[in-house]
């Protein structure tokens, strides 16, 4: 039956969610044991110091991985509260800017306004906009354009992020948000889940415009709080 049927759907995400949190957290604990094992067989390693930083990288790289997934677990800590976003895209272009200019990327950021108010938890906002910018830059191995843009009207605040990237083709297109759905070496998969989990609960939503080898555009639509 339909309800049978529904229940198994459920369960198969969940084993496959449950599949990838084991195997994303078991390949950074294996290699802690091994360097620790290392450590404690040979006291006086030259490597120690080496090894103690993988150690601690990875200690980082588990309690990343738990802490986006908290996100999904306690959607009700979000806090809002009224804020101007146009300084905390900016904020967030700043931190990127670097990383950015070292791989011939250039950020545009175009707002109609000066000051943009929103519903918000400024945190958690600014994690969405970092991993969007982020996953611009990276879709543009050769360098290029990333174009924000806002868009604010009587009772919504459009945010777009362009980039003039690899673009995504229709199957990544409708994997895109899965949990460890990622096409990169050192990617988790993780990013896009836990920021649409976050415009969720700011009861905004998101498209997804692409093309192949032209770029991608993700808009963001939160609900205005302008009086
Ligand atoms: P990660 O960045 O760790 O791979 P994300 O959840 O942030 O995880 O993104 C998942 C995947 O979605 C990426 O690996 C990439 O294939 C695709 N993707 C996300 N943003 C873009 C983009 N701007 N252009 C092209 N592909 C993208
Ligand atoms: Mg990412």
């Amino acid at each position: 039956t339909e309800a049978l049927l529904r229940v198994q759907d459920k369960l198969a995400a969940v084993g496959k969610m449950a599949a990838g949190i084991a195997h994303e957290i078991r390949n950074p604990l294996t290699s802690m044991k091994g360097y620790a094992e290392f450590l404690q067989l040979d006291e006086e390693s030259e490597e120690r110091r080496e090894y103690l930083d993988i150690i601690l990288d990875e200690v980082d790289r588990v309690n990343s991985i738990v802490e986006d997934f908290l996100v999904l677990a306690k959607p009700k800590i979000v806090q809002l509260k009224e804020r101007n976003i146009v300084p905390v895209i900016q904020n967030v272009v700043s931190l990127l800017e670097f990383e950015a200019r070292k791989k011939s990327v250039c950020i545009h950021f175009h707002r109609d306004q000066e000051i943009i108010q929103v519903e918000c938890d400024e945190d958690r906002l600014k994690q969405v906009f970092l991993n969007f910018i982020k996953n611009g830059i990276e879709a543009m191995p050769n360098g290029g354009d990333i174009f924000i843009k806002t868009l604010v009207d009587s009772n919504q605040v459009q945010i777009s992020i362009q980039d003039t990237g690899v673009g995504l083709s229709k199957d990544q297109l409708a994997k895109i948000g899965e949990p460890f759905f990622t096409t990169k070496k050192n990617g988790n998969g993780l990013g896009l889940m836990v920021s649409f989990k976050i415009i969720e609960n700011h009861h905004g939503k998101v498209d997804i415009e692409s093309e192949l080898n032209k770029g991608t555009t993700f808009r963001i639509v939160l609900p205005n709080k302008a009086v």
